[in-house]
């Protein structure tokens, strides 16, 4: 007997894909197949959009406190059954239980920011902008969003978006990755359980075909995405070209410069949890040190020293501190980058490879490159991976250099004592998530969430108060009742 298919979720009831093809879901610690996600394309699309559109006419029209009951309803589940949730994000994704529950934590935080969507919503209103007449602007939903998926948060990407466009009135269909759908079909089984009117949530699970399909359907009015940065950029024409609102998030190559005047030894755990944390499958991730002087000598001997703390594992397993790689391929993805940074001279002071790993799995221990420089494929390629680069730099002003040169610009940190230092980095840096003291400079979900340059494309970012402006249009009314 095969394995157990992936539902798709549309008009409020668990229904079966058209899909001939299907995608394996494997534990990434052991390599067991824990389901198919069926490739569905145009027609499921299709099916899912007019339930969405379909449901959209009378949702707008529930009142917003009322819309933010369902939200309400859904956190209470959400809160429920977290641990189990946490538990299915490290099955399918193999990051450790802690992280697990720390992104489901994430997710959830975002529910109850949209659950505020009734302040948020307001409009303006100026009286007399001209004799006898007012002006207000009102936010309006917009119709069906959908949101398309990375493997890396399975749970909590999807909730950057939903709770905030339906929230805003409009319907919703979800695309999950192919790769790990398991965790967001148990939150769709809540939103079930919540009482949404059918059609307000939809849920499609695939691969590429799903998403062009998403792409050029008529019946969307807005995207968002959040993946790698060619997918990103790929999704942002393509949809804008037909019309719709983009937001589409891309991939990322963070920079972290050490000052000589920073606390040394928070430095380097901050930085090692930020390379190796999630295995270094997040777009946050700490990927190449600047240690401005001396700080060089020092930053590299505590790595070294935080890398042979690391305990490599299944991500159930008490005291674990690293999961396995998504997947066989990308884990011999990632060993390519170390092949390739030893040929172009980069110096592999801990070498992942040689790391005890379990036999089964797709397990890469952490590796630490130094002497990395510009124009190297480790220096400028975004690796996903537990792999950290390092190299001297002779002062504050060169390491921002290096940053702006670089097309990519998520998240970037300063670790320093000094305020003078501090603040001529937030100035000069494009990151638009840019940490001081901080190795992972994650917004939270009242803020916006998303990068700069090639890492973002579009204008407004993910969840926070921007959300509501891309979840809604601001129309102007001006009246005269003479
Ligand atoms: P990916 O680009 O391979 O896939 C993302 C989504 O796009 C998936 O749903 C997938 O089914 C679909 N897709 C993949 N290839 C496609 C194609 N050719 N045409 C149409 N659709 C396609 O990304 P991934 O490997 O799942 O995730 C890792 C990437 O996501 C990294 O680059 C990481 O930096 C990025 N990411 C960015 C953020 C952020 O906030 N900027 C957050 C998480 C992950």
């Amino acid at each position: 007997m095969g394995a157990r298919l992936v539902q798709n979720f549309i008009g409020g009831e668990w229904v079966k894909g058209e899909a001939a093809k299907t995608h394996p879901v494997r534990n990434p610690a052991t390599g067991d197949l824990l389901a198919e996600t069926p490739l569905c394309g145009a027609p499921d699309v299709d099916r899912a959009v007019q339930a969405a559109g379909a449901a959209f006419e009378e949702w707008r029209r529930v009142p917003p406190v009322e819309r933010a009951r369902h939200l309400h309803r859904l956190l209470g589940l959400l809160e429920e059954n977290a641990e189990e949730i946490s538990r299915t994000v490290t099955l399918e994704n193999g990051k450790t239980l802690a992280e697990a529950r720390g992104s489901v934590r994430r997710g959830i935080e975002c529910v109850e920011v949209a659950a505020g969507a009734p302040s948020l919503l307001m409009g303006q209103v100026l009286e007399d902008v001209a004799g006898g007449i007012d002006c207000e602007s009102i936010r309006q939903p917009l119709g069906v969003f959908a949101c398309i998926a990375p493997f890396n948060f399975p749970a909590m990407v999807p909730l950057w978006f939903y709770p905030f466009a339906v929230a805003c009135g409009n319907t919703f269909l979800c695309k999950p990755s192919e790769q790990v759908p398991l965790s967001q079909e148990q939150i769709f089984e809540l939103v079930r359980k919540s009482g949404f009117p059918p059609g307000v949530l939809n849920m499609v699970q695939g691969g590429r075909e799903a998403v062009e399909a998403i792409l050029d359907h008529p019946g969307i009015a807005g995207v968002s995405f959040v993946g790698s940065s060619p997918v990103a950029k790929m999704v942002y024409q393509r949809a804008a070209a037909n019309g719709k609102r983009v937001q589409a998030l891309g991939g990322a190559k963070n920079f972290l410069v050490v000052m000589p005047d920073a606390d040394m030894d928070a430095t380097a755990r901050a930085i090692a949890d930020s390379a190796f944390g999630c295995a270094g499958e997040r777009c946050l991730a700490g990927s190449v040190v600047l240690a401005v002087g001396e700080a060089h000598d020092e930053v590299r001997r505590r790595l070294q020293e935080k890398i042979a703390g690391i305990r490599i594992g299944e991500g159930t397993t008490e005291g674990v501190t690293m999961g396995p790689l998504i997947s066989e391929a990308h884990r011999e993805r990632v060993r390519s980058y170390l092949e390739k940074g030893v040929e172009e001279g980069a110096e592999l002071v801990v070498d992942g490879r040689k790391a005890n790993v379990p036999g089964k799995g797709w397990f890469l221990g952490a590796s630490l490159f130094d002497n990395v420089s510009p124009g190297m494929a480790v220096a400028e390629e975004e690796i996903f991976g537990p792999v950290l680069c390092m190299s001297r730099t002779a002062s504050l002003d060169d390491a921002m250099e290096t940053i702006r040169a670089h097309p990519l610009a998520n998240a970037t940190s300063i670790f320093t004592t000094s305020g003078k230092h501090a603040r001529e980095f937030k100035y000069n840096v494009p990151a638009s998530m840019t940490g001081i003291n901080i190795g992972v400079a994650a917004p939270m979900s009242f803020f916006g969430f998303g990068g700069a340059k090639g890492s973002f494309f579009g204008d407004l970012k993910a969840h926070g108060r921007e959300s509501f402006d891309f979840y809604t249009d601001r129309k102007v009314v001006i009246s005269r009742w003479s």
